[in-house]
């Protein structure tokens, strides 16, 4: 038996015993017991100080220098009542994932002891040397300081590896001179922004309120693999790009579509129950789980949150994920492609704005209600329009770029769909003037009520990028890997600057014209930019054929679709609402296209290596296996030779072609050609391997395949 066998009848016969029955859940006790969030602060603090910390969260300004001592104090008796001896500015650099410097509360004495002591300035802000984190040409290695800055409005939280506890504080980053160097900075400063138009809208609304804040609200749905741990380090793509560079499909893989909300097997069941008690354990309301498309493909997502908690959480969700598995002898797969020809993996992210209570995209009940909801609709219809661009370039990356624009997960090209009851509202917007239309009645802003609109999920187009479900919009093209931050910045931003626009043009109007107003210029709108509405079947060359002629963009890939970034025109727009700077938007460009060559360049070389090292030999032991038959057969004169001379011919062949695409692949590499040649270079070996895959004695493949990665869990 070959190891790939071996170690998949070890997976079979490991006995996993799922029959402990758990303790009741104690929520009282165990929900949010790990974070530090407004109930543990209220206890650890003075009632003055609890006080002002609170209204710093609320109110989202900097912290009062004066309470941080007190603060960190409490934090710090908090943590080490949890079992923490050290402290991390815990920060979302451009990496990706989250990084962490951490320092003990511990500091010796003059006698030879210690005490613990962790003061207002520590909790503040962090030194940490920041030379290695990329920056795009922001900073040069001379300066090499970054800081790192406290987000009170993100709780801090206790991490727990391996039994060992460390207190994390969200924070910021950014360079000596102020630059972002981060993920958050930016949301934050975009959730300020599209807050801010917010108010201005309500107030030409005259809704405004002082008691009332707007919240911009996420809610991320999060989509995995899950695969066995020791199939998993036999496949040396998945553990160095993440996705599986070569593999035949598997005879039997969603066909039947017999995963999707299936009964989830007890191993899994195990691994889900651990990850949302550690969810719940740090406050992240885990809420929904289930079985995805794909075979081994799985859902989680949480209770939506404030945006920027929202985040944090997500990239909390995605390591926990991780974390998790490994406990459990799997491995949590966050690529979006990760096995070629099955279903990819998606983060739905969905969005909203309210205002106080209410939620924006919530149609409600009154004239009025619908007036503030429809214009809101319309804020976001007129953005979508307007930076489609944007949008897409916030999903781009390698790995999302066999998602994007393969017939399975949204296209390339950002549409909107509505549904068919709300398009037709938009139809009537439209119509405005009554003569236009003799039958259809026209739909007075401010004065009519809506019809209750279905937010049944039946009714979902799912092959729509950007889509609005009953209350809000579900962007559907940010890949599983990704951070919600890029995604969301860009919304924020774009919906802040149109109902900036919209704002501005309402509050010129006289009183009294203000309902006949609202209906002609969200009129305008609608005509103006209804060509993002689309809702139709969205893998069809159909609509590629249609989108191109109303001029929407289709970027398929990340060199074109990060362009956008660096636009005069989205400069303009994210320099006008102090969102980034010019060179901030350069920096990422540059930061996002190297992480982009860097990752085709490294699945070149892996490939390379694994064609060379694991699949040439296997395919040459067999063929001297059919040499030695066909000259044994020929030797005993049985008669005719000819299916194995067939074989070893086209065996013999097929080792041919892969010899040549070592070659030439090595080239590649050794030149470091561009990304689209390496690209279609991979692609031609893979379809000499996969077919070679298909050929070979199943004893000599190395390579775990798809049907057992797949389905041996
Ligand atoms: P699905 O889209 O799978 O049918 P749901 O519609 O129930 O699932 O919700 C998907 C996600 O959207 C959940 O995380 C949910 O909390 C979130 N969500 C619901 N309302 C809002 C809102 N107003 N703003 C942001 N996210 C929301
Ligand atoms: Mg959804």
């Amino acid at each position: 038996m070959n190891t790939r066998k071996k170690v998949l009848s070890k997976i079979v016969e490991e006995k996993h015993s799922f029959d402990k029955m758990d303790e009741p859940y104690n929520i009282e006790k165990e929900y949010g017991i790990d974070t530090f969030g407004l109930k543990t602060m209220e206890q650890y603090l003075s009632k003055p100080i609890y006080k002002r910390l609170r209204s710093t969260i609320e109110n989202g300004v900097a912290l009062d220098e004066t309470v941080a001592d007190d603060v960190a104090h409490a934090m710090k008796i908090w943590a080490m009542s949890r079992g923490a001896t050290h402290y991390t500015h815990w920060f979302l650099p451009l990496t990706g994932s989250s990084a962490e410097k951490h320092d003990s509360f511990i500091e010796p004495t003059q006698d030879g002891g210690a005490i613990t002591r962790f003061s207002g300035k520590n909790l503040i802000l962090g030194e940490p040397d920041a030379s290695s984190f990329p920056s795009g040409g922001l900073r040069s290695t001379f300066e090499a300081r970054g800081y790192t800055a406290w987000d009170p409005a993100s709780p801090a939280f206790i991490k727990r590896v391996g039994g060992v506890a460390t207190l994390c504080i969200p924070t910021m980053f950014c360079s000596y001179t102020g630059e972002v160097l981060d993920k958050k900075t930016p949301l934050l400063r975009s959730i300020q922004v599209l807050g801010m138009q917010v108010k201005k809208l309500m107030k030409v609304f005259g809704v405004e309120d002082n008691n009332k804040h707007p919240t911009v609200t996420l809610g991320a749905e999060q989509e995995y693999f899950l695969v066995d741990k020791s199939l998993y380090i036999q496949r040396p793509d998945l553990m160095q790009t993440g996705r599986t560079l070569f593999g035949a499909p598997p005879q039997k893989h969603q066909q039947l579509d017999d995963h999707y909300f299936g009964a989830i097997k007890p191993r899994i069941l195990n691994f889900m129950h651990d990850v949302e008690r550690e969810l719940w354990r740090i406050g992240i309301p885990a809420k929904t789980r289930h079985n995805e498309v794909a075979p081994a493909q799985f859902e989680i997502a949480p209770v939506f949150e404030e945006m920027n908690l929202a985040n944090d959480h997500n990239v909390m969700v995605m390591e926990i994920l991780r974390t998790t598995a490994e406990k459990h002898g799997l491995v949590c797969l966050l690529h979006e492609k990760p096995f070629s020809r099955i279903n990819g993996s998606g983060k739905h992210n969905n969005w909203s704005v309210s205002y106080g209570e209410k939620n924006l995209l919530n149609p409600g009940s009154s004239p009025h209600e619908n007036a503030i909801f429809l214009t809101t609709l319309c804020a976001v219809i007129k953005a979508v329009d307007t930076h489609a661009d944007l949008l897409r370039a916030s999903t781009a990356g390698a790995g999302n770029d066999h998602r994007l624009g393969a017939s399975e997960a949204p296209p390339a090209i950002i549409s909107i769909y509505l549904g068919e009851q709300l398009a037709d509202i938009i139809d009537q917007i439209e119509m405005g003037e009554p003569k236009t239309s003799k039958n259809r009645k026209v739909l007075k802003i401010g004065v009519d009520t809506l019809p209750p609109l279905p937010t049944d999920a039946t009714d979902r187009n799912r092959t729509s990028p950007f889509a609005f479900t009953g209350n809000k919009f579900e962007f559907r093209a940010p890949g599983a890997s990704q951070s919600c931050s890029s995604p969301n910045i860009v919304l924020n931003t774009i919906v802040a600057e149109a109902i900036d626009e919209i704002a501005e043009h309402l509050a010129k109007l006289p009183k009294k014209d203000f309902q006949k107003g609202l209906q002609k210029l969200l009129q305008s709108i609608v005509k103006k930019h209804k060509r993002i509405i689309f809702n139709g079947d969205g893998y069809t060359d159909k609509w590629k054929r249609e989108a191109q002629k109303l001029g929407l963009p289709n970027l398929p890939n990340t060199p074109s679709a990060l362009k956008p970034y660096i636009a005069p025109k989205n400069i303009a727009l994210f320099e006008k609402y102090g969102v980034f700077t010019a060179s901030e938007l350069h920096s990422r460009y540059e930061v996002f296209e190297e992480e982009y060559s860097k990752k085709i360049h490294i699945e070149t070389a892996v490939a390379l290596n694994m064609s060379k090292t694991i699949i040439m030999p296997a395919c040459l032991k067999y063929l001297s296996r059919l040499a030695e038959t066909s000259k044994a057969i020929a030797d005993v004169k049985w008669g005719k030779n000819s299916e194995i001379d067939s074989k070893g011919k086209l065996i013999s062949s097929l080792i041919e072609d892969l010899g040549k695409a070592n070659n030439d692949l090595e080239k590649l590499v050794v030149e470091n050609a561009d990304s689209r040649s390496k690209l279609a270079m991979l692609g031609d070996m893979r379809t000499i391997v996969d077919q070679l895959e298909l050929e070979i004695d199943d004893d000599l493949w190395q390579l775990p395949k798809y049907s057992e990665m797949l389905f041996v869990y």
